[in-house]
């Protein structure tokens, strides 16, 4: 049985592990874009059970990624100048690049190198393969050469995802406004000496700031003025930063005949709720035991992957679906005072209600 695997990043490095040593006899092939240690973005959050999902069934990779990620227990909103602490929801990060060289590391012990810079073209004669996983992200290729139901619906929000050498406490969201209108800076260090640094603000004061005519240097020379008071005198760093607006990518078919959709290629999930990366391993450990119950009955297999794997990730995206809308109404939300405001941000993707609020946050209930 051979293999296709299309897409080097979370979803796709540890399916091709889990493949390897749940199902040996299949040869396995990894096709990357990208150089080897080239990746977009800076850091990733994992919400409070972070790698929990990993330990009992793999204790390797869970051991060999752990100690490379920052915790914290609190998350900070600013917002008027005014730092409203909620404590106990705790969060880990680590760099996007380190967290993929870490997964790559643990697929060398399995025997298998991507291959980088190939990259998957729509028109590829893919037939040679029993089984072809679309794992090439949100603009996924092998996703357009069959028909999955695709949608994809642009966040009407402009974001940058920066870095900064400031190195921040807790995860903090800053929210600040000018003379263009507001802003919002998602903030959290990844690394014991670098932060990452996404930059967001709504379509009319992107419009209004010039943001189309001024180039990466002037988006930073624009965001450092801004965040001054958060950076303290910190840089913004670039890794092809450039402004997007985030996609809702939606399927209704997650696989069709013997090509498969898993990730982000299948689904985005906003990345305020801090769960895409996750979502894209837990989908592999998900197909990785369907194929290994279903053997060579790939369409069985992949049918089963559907069947137990939809309900759990529709529950995760209706919550960050909610949380993105909180975020394109930001504005809005900002005519209330800090606290209200800090309340207003905790509650938006509906997961926590207020009692049990009050047993992981007293602090802030109390407050
Ligand atoms: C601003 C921002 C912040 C985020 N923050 C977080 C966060 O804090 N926490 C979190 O969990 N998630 C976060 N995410 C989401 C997270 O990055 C994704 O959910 C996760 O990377 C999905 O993994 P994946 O393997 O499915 O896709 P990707 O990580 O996108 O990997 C896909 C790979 O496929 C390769 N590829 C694409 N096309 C081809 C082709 N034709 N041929 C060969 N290779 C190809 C790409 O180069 C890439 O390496 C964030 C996303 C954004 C945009």
């Amino acid at each position: 049985m051979r293999a296709l695997i299309a897409g080097a990043g979370p979803a796709g490095l540890y399916l091709a592990y889990l493949m390897k040593r749940q199902l040996p006899e299949w040869e396995l092939r990894v096709v990357e874009q990208n150089p080897r240690d080239s990746t977009f973005g800076f850091g990733v959050v994992f919400s409070d059970r972070a790698l929990e999902f990993l330990r009992a069934d793999d204790p390797q990779t869970y051991e060999r990624i752990t100690p490379a990620m920052e915790t914290w227990t609190d998350i900070t909103v600013v917002h008027r100048g005014t730092p409203v602490v909620i404590d106990g929801i705790g969060f880990s990060a680590i760099g996007r690049l380190k967290f993929l060289q870490l997964l790559q590391k643990q697929l060398e012990t399995a025997g298998i190198l991507p291959l980088f810079n190939q990259t998957i073209s729509p028109g590829q004669d893919l037939n040679e393969f029993d089984l072809v996983v679309a794992a090439d992200g949100a603009n996924s290729t092998i996703r357009s050469t069959a028909e999955f139901g695709t949608t994809v619906a642009p966040l009407s929000n402009k974001f940058a995802w920066f870095g900064t050498t400031r190195v921040f406490d807790t995860l903090t969201q800053t929210f600040v406004q000018n003379e263009h209108g507001t802003f919002n800076a998602h903030h959290y260090r990844h690394s014991p000496s670098m932060s990452t640094f996404v930059f967001e603000c709504d379509g009319t004061t992107w419009a209004k700031a010039g943001f189309e005519r001024m180039g990466e240097a002037g988006t930073i020379a624009y965001g450092e003025k801004l965040f001054a008071d958060t950076l303290q005198g910190h840089k913004l760093v670039s890794n092809r930063s450039i402004w997007r607006n985030f996609p809702k990518v939606r399927n209704a078919r997650w696989s069709v005949g013997n090509r498969v959709l898993i990730g982000d290629a299948q689904r985005t999930a906003h990345f305020s709720i801090g769960s895409g990366t996750r979502l894209a391993m837990e989908d592999a450990i998900a197909l990785a035991k369907a194929l290994a119950e279903f053997r060579s009955d790939v369409p069985a297999a992949l049918a089963s992957f559907e069947a137990a794997r939809r309900p759990i990730v529709e529950k995760l995206v209706a919550a960050a679906d909610a949380s993105a809308d909180w975020y394109e109404r930001f504005p809005d939300h900002m005519r209330l005072a800090p606290r209200d405001f800090a309340w207003s941000y905790i509650q938006r993707s509906g997961r926590i209600d207020p009692e049990k609020l009050r047993q992981i946050a007293p602090k802030f209930v109390a407050g």
